[in-house]
């Protein structure tokens, strides 16, 4: 007799089960490195929000891919269940299935009133752990694997980085306490897709999911992606309205001319860019804030001042990838950064001059925070160079 049964009690001796699940998460198709095997992950979870993982291999993806959608229920029977084959911390189950042209898949309609509600189930790392867990790791770092929820507080146009022939993109991102990270995007595909999207919604301080990823010990503890990771941008959790009422609640202050105000200052070391969202970090002096690492985040309570011989508060950068070109007129381009055929766009660039009691230091603000900080936006801006 044919059984439903609940994820916790799948077992590779449960015979003739039938258990409805709704995907909430779909990693790949990926290309494994050692086995020379495409595959598919996703994660499953029945109404108990108990989890597992599904794998689809090879020549099996086709007949699944168009046909399993993110956060839709799903009747499984005749899936094979086997020892979970995960070399991280912590798999989501002893066992894990395999789907292959030999199961049942019966799609349940969005609207049927026997589909399953939205998830409400995140196993989420806070940032102060991560980096505990990151600096003080004995084993392997790379068996170690995070999710997060997350604000993007600025987000860069990807680059090119010569000594390791690869392309990353870098996000600042923020967690519920205020937190942040360096979280570095390596993959292709996500850079095409959520990094894209991310660069054109930036003003809207996007909320990302980021299931898998990694801690690196490069520029004090940052973030990663791994082969496995998958970054959703808005996801569907209610836990995301908590991040915007924290976000909400504390920034988007106004900057009074000459006035004191709290900055948040990511270092690096050929520029620096300046973030006006209050994060919870312990406000450092300007005097300090040069033996600040790479790559970090920090506070500082300064004045703000224009540098007298600064002429040109934007650049023209390419609207696919963000790379701004050394010329100041609107036209089409083909991007020497990604290669594509786009217009020039105008972006908000410039210094400022940020002052405290114990020195003064050049900050480079740029993108929304520059027309925040502006009150116009970019393209007024240019008109009003221009006077067009
Ligand atoms: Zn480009």
């Amino acid at each position: 007799m044919e059984q439903n049964i609940r994820i916790c009690e799948l077992t590779p001796q449960s015979s003739d089960w039938i258990c409805k699940t709704q995907i909430v998460d779909i990693c790949g198709p990926t290309e494994s490195k050692e086995k020379k095997l495409n595959y598919l992950n996703m994660i499953l979870q029945d109404k108990e929000e108990d989890q597992i993982k599904g794998i689809v291999y090879g020549d099996d993806i086709p007949c699944y891919q168009d046909r399993i959608k993110l956060y839709h229920t799903y009747y499984i029977a005749g899936t094979p269940v086997q020892p979970s084959s995960s070399k991280y911390e912590k798999a989501l189950h002893a066992f894990e299935l395999v789907f292959d042209k030999k199961n049942v898949l019966l799609e349940l309609d969005e609207n049927d009133v026997d589909a399953l509600p939205l998830p409400t189930k995140l196993t989420l790392t806070p940032f102060t752990d991560i980096k505990q867990q990151v600096l003080h790791a004995t084993t392997d770092l790379n068996k170690k694997e995070f999710d997060i929820l997350a604000i993007v507080v600025n987000c860069f146009p990807r680059r090119y980085l010569m000594s390791m022939n690869k392309w990353l993109q870098e996000l600042i991102v923020m967690d519920i306490f205020k937190h942040t990270f360096t979280f570095t995007i390596w993959d292709q595909t996500i850079m095409d897709n959520q990094g894209n999207k991310l660069l054109q919604q930036l003003h809207e301080y996007p909320i990302i999911l980021a299931r898998r990823i990694g801690g690196s010990r490069y520029n004090g503890v940052s973030l990663t992606t791994k082969f496995n990771t998958t970054i959703l941008i808005d996801p569907p959790y209610g836990q995301k309205h908590q991040l915007r009422a924290c976000l909400l609640g504390n920034s988007l202050q106004d900057h009074g001319e000459q006035t004191n105000t709290s900055f948040t200052l990511r270092s690096t070391s050929k520029s620096r860019t300046l973030i006006s969202i209050p994060v919870d970090e312990e406000v450092i002096l300007i005097a300090n804030a040069e033996s600040q690492e790479d790559g970090q985040t920090f506070s500082i309570e300064a004045k703000i001042s224009f540098p007298p011989d600064q002429k040109k508060y934007y650049v023209l950068v390419c609207s696919n990838c963000g790379q701004d070109v050394r010329y100041s007129i609107i036209m089409q381009i083909q991007c020497m950064n990604c290669g594509q055929h786009r217009m020039l766009i105008p972006m908000c660039r410039f210094n400022v001059n940020l002052e405290d009691s114990s020195g003064s230091t050049t900050t480079m603000i740029m993108n929304k925070e520059g027309e925040k900080l502006l009150s116009l936006t970019a393209e007024l801006l240019l008109r009003t160079i221009f006077h067009l």
